[in-house]
């Protein structure tokens, strides 16, 4: 019998041209409703070997039945299959190290498929990922470069199953311009980026010199993610799990940004009560029928549909901006003194209140678990409070950058003195110095 060709199936791979023995078939003049360029048969050179449909990837492009229906209508019925929780039972806490805690976390956000290139201090991750993964139909692929790591997510995440990657800084680097690509295409992946002291290839030290790509420079045009900034192992676990659910939420990526320390420091960490059986979104493209017409792009070529969906864009920053705001507050109700950190540096700054305190001096921390957005609205009760801020961080001015964004675009007119405590190079603030700094300052009044 020989084939009909369904050219609204078709994808244009092109291997029934190659396979047909009869050169029966060639491709046709016109792009399908999928937006790719069919084949076309020729009936009158066809022997019906069957032969093509064979060599066919797709089920309903070559076959010995013309499919009639209206294609337009059906391939618009793409049904969401919702994402489902399952109970966990309670377990007693892990002794583990951040990286391991954050590739549980994904392993139990229902991440299936892990894409990297190793690099340390974030290379642990990878390596567990690459031990279970095998074991529980996942797929662990070790990709040529950080470039084809972004690239692979973005292929992965377009067919709508939750993927990730390890990365640091340098390899953070590589991947701007498929991060670019992934926003532009509104893909969802996580990236947990353990940074390391730089600029260049820099040391496997611990630093927070990636909040500025981060937060304001993920590659060209008007890009944001979801940052998230965990400051223990069990943050580790709890907010990977996070930026696998809002990256769907949002169809936004997300980034975990770490730091050296925080990704080999062992700590207890308990799991969670439940873990997730991803779903399928209605707009992936799974190859199947039923999602035939979905397209996964970021190129608009008309100025006015790239303005469109620029705007639509802003409308889901915005959206982020209002409901996904996330900070600690220790010690703030009667603090005079505020200071401000993420990540390790929030820890030992932690310390330092402590001793601080014990000597009188009323402070308190203001830690921001997302860095974008920047939690303003409840910074913004605090400033008007406090003698003076202090930011914490092992950056030159990062996240205090970030802090006097938000406080600027929050139209705050009056802030107080702000200083800082910073260190760089895989150096981090240390209790003593935070302490003393504010020692010094009380003392010379
Ligand atoms: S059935 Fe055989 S001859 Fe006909 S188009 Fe397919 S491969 Fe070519
Ligand atoms: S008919 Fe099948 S094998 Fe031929 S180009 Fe289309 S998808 Fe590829």
């Amino acid at each position: 019998m020989k084939p009909f060709l369904n050219p609204a199936y078709c994808k244009g791979c092109g291997r029934c041209v190659v396979a047909c023995p009869k050169g029966a078939l060639g491709f046709a003049q016109e792009v399908n409703v999928a937006g790719y360029i069919p084949v076309s048969i020729d009936h009158d050179k066809c022997v019906g070997c069957g032969v093509c449909s064979m060599s066919c990837p797709e089920p309903y492009a070559l076959s010995v039945l013309e499919i009639e229906e209206d294609v337009e209508d059906e391939l618009s019925e793409a049904q969401e299959i919702a994402p489902v929780k399952l109970s966990m039972p309670e377990t007693e806490p892990l002794m583990i190290k951040g990286t391991y805690a954050a590739a549980m976390g994904a392993l139990l956000a229902g991440c299936r498929h892990f894409f990297g290139y190793p690099i340390t201090p974030s290379t642990e991750g990878a390596e567990l990922m690459a031990k279970v993964l095998p074991h529980i139909g996942g797929v662990f692929h070790q990709a040529v470069s950080e470039v084809a790591t972004i690239n692979h997510m973005y292929g992965c995440g377009g067919a709508g199953q939750p993927c990730m990657t390890f990365t640091s800084s340098p390899g953070f680097s590589l991947m701007l311009e498929g991060i670019s690509y992934m926003i532009g295409a509104r893909v969802p992946g996580v990236i947990v980026n353990v940074m390391r002291g730089g600029p260049g290839l820099g040391n496997i030290g611990p630093e927070q010199g990636d909040i500025k790509l981060a937060c304001r420079g993920l590659g060209h045009g008007n890009t944001h993610s979801i940052v998230l900034a965990p400051a223990d192992p069990q943050e580790m676990m709890d907010l990977t799990m996070l930026a696998f659910e809002l990256t769907f939420k949002y169809r936004l990526l997300s980034i975990v940004l770490g730091d050296g320390y925080l990704g080999q420091v062992s700590s207890q960490v308990k799991l969670p009560e439940y873990m997730i059986q991803p779903g399928v979104p209605s707009w992936a493209t799974t190859g199947d029928r039923e999602h035939r017409k979905n397209l996964i792009t970021s190129i608009q070529l008309s100025e006015a549909d790239l303005e469109k969906f620029n705007i639509e864009l802003n409308g889901v920053y915005t959206q982020i901006n209002e409901r996904e705001q996330r900070a600690d507050l220790y010690q703030t109700e009667d603090c005079d003194i505020l200071f401000v950190a993420a990540n390790t540096p929030a820890r030992m700054t932690k310390g330092a209140i402590k001793k601080l305190r014990s000597k009188g001096i009323k402070a308190g921390l203001f830690r921001p678990i997302t860095l974008w957005p920047f939690p303003i609205d409840s910074l913004k009760s605090l400033v008007s409070k406090v003698k003076y801020i202090v930011v914490v961080e092992a950056s030159a001015g990062q996240l205090e950058d970030e802090m006097r964004l938000a406080l600027s675009y929050a139209n705050i007119e009056k802030w107080p003195p702000i200083y800082h405590v910073q260190h760089f190079g895989g150096v981090l603030p240390q209790s003593e110095e935070i302490e003393k700094f504010v020692l010094d300052r009380e003392q010379a009044k």
